[in-house]
């Protein structure tokens, strides 16, 4: 536990996400760094929907009233395979060009908000990673990029194995 204390369970699962690889290295997850930026509010803002651009790579929605857009990893894989959280100006400033160029065109905006966060992707696979690592030691990692929609299923199975 971080600053030393100790928690004592009969079982535990490992929850780690994209932090894995510090903890069981030879699980094959690679950490994924995400970076997004939020816009202050856009006065008659008419987008609508949540869009999806470039294979992918790029997606924004209306959020009230502002516009919030991520994306831009490929751009930098290897330094967005990282745990630390953090910005890149070479990323920031392609959402900031995506927003003048195709989502705003000729409407000024400001930025309200920048964050980053972290997901865990496999290098071939992409399903979760739900398995006992020893007896009394489960892990349910790997989420690739879809932690809030199937967090729970994987929660569930996760903890079907490990008994009651
Ligand atoms: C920019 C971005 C956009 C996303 N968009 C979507 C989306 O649209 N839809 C979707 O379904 N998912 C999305 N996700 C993915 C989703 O957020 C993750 O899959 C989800 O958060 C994973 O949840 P988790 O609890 O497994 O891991 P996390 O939320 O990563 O939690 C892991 C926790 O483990 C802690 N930890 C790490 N190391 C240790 C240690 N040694 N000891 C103790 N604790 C430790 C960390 O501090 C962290 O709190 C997105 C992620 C990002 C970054």
């Amino acid at each position: 536990m971080k600053g030393g204390g100790v928690i004592e369970a009969e079982r535990i699962i490992v929850a780690t996400n994209g932090y894995t690889s510090t903890l069981l290295p030879r699980l094959d997850v690679v950490p994924a760094r995400g970076q997004v930026l939020l816009t202050a509010p856009i006065p008659d803002l008419e987008l609508r929907g949540t869009y999806h651009l470039d294979e992918g790579f790029y997606y924004f929605r209306e959020h009230r009233g502002a516009v919030l857009l991520g994306g831009g990893r490929n751009l930098d894989i290897a330094g967005e395979t990282t745990t630390e959280d953090g910005l890149s100006d070479r990323i920031q400033q392609a959402l900031e060009q995506l927003l003048r160029d195709v989502i705003l065109p000729d409407q000024p905006f400001t930025i309200a908000q920048r964050w980053s966060g972290i997901m865990g992707f496999g290098s071939e696979s992409k399903s979760p990673i739900i398995e006992r690592v020893s007896e009394r030691v489960g892990v349910a990692v790997r989420l690739g990029g879809m932690g809030v929609a199937i967090g729970i299923r994987v929660a569930r199975k996760a903890v079907e194995m490990m008994g009651r």
